[in-house]
């Protein structure tokens, strides 16, 4: 169409989709909570659900945005928070140092039970928000925030527990490298669990989801936050991605074992699961 991505060759994706978030990051919550009519935030706490992290947990969460899956994640492991004055000077000190260098990468230490999430994401806008987020909640502990591509990231082999990535593997323009960095930095043993949009097969609902999707959503996407490209662009990168069994290939393709997967919602989105073993 006029409006889509869809004729956008692969090597210019990763800079539209930057584009996008880069757009749509200070209305981000809010259009997630209109669009899904809050059912994004159910979905999520599932996803925790079936995750169940246990205290201690070293995770790495990609494309995590503003930080939807890792605060779940802080809460799950009940890390705890800290709202003090003397914690607030604190944090102003941190954040006036991080302005001398904002490339840097900050790092926190680990809550008191050893538990700690790095959220990696492309998008400053993204993270800055979610920092913004860790900062109003009083998590000065346990949670890092690392800008990096999730194709390849500047971080070890064998490093993190489990790694999580939630509605961003369908925004990577090479979906099979993700997977296969996934493997390659979690430790034998660590889980690789993706929370994506996926594939209605019930026709009838599936009629339905897709009219409401191609017909609500950008309009949607125009009237809330005044862009109806992003919101168009959100639609096909759904429509595009593979469905359940395919990603479940390619999962297993990365070297995952025990690869399973579970709808949520008739299909409307599905959670993969995965081991290295
Ligand atoms: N995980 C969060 C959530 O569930 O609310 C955010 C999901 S948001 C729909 C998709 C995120 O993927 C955006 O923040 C975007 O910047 C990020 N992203 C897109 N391509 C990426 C890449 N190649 N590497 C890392 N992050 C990427």
């Amino acid at each position: 169409t006029h409006f889509g991505f869809q004729s956008v060759p692969e090597e210019e994706k990763e800079h539209k989709v930057y584009e996008v978030f880069e757009n749509v990051a200070s209305k981000y919550d809010l259009m997630n909570d209109a669009m899904s009519g809050g059912i994004h935030r159910i979905w999520k706490d599932m996803f925790l659900d079936r995750f169940a992290p246990a205290p201690g947990t070293k995770l790495l969460d990609v494309a995590g945005g503003t930080g939807d899956i890792a605060f779940r994640f802080l809460k799950y492991v009940g890390a705890p928070t800290h709202i003090s004055l003397q914690n607030e000077s604190a944090m102003r000190e941190k954040e006036s140092s991080e302005e001398e260098n904002p490339a840097a990468i900050i790092f926190s230490e680990p809550d008191e039970n050893g538990s700690h999430v790095t959220v990696c994401d492309i998008n400053q806008a993204m993270l800055d928000v979610g920092r913004h987020k860790a900062d109003e909640m009083g998590y000065t502990s346990g949670i890092s925030w690392l800008r990096g591509n999730a194709e390849m990231l500047s971080l070890p082999d064998n490093t993190f527990d489990a790694y999580t990535i939630a509605f961003g593997i369908r925004n990577c323009t090479h979906v099979q490298k993700v997977l296969n960095e996934a493997y390659r930095v979690l430790k034998p043993g660590g889980r690789f669990l993706c929370l994506e949009f996926s594939e209605v097969k019930n026709p009838l609902l599936r009629s339905v989801y897709d009219n409401y999707s191609f017909q609500v959503i950008p309009v949607m996407g125009q009237v809330l936050a005044g862009d109806w490209k992003s919101y168009q662009y959100l639609v096909e990168s759904i429509r595009q991605f593979p469905n359940q069994e395919d990603f479940a290939a390619m999962i297993k393709l990365a070297g995952f074992r025990m690869v399973s997967y579970e709808n949520l919602t008739f299909g409307v989105a599905a959670i993969h699961s995965g081991f290295k073993i």
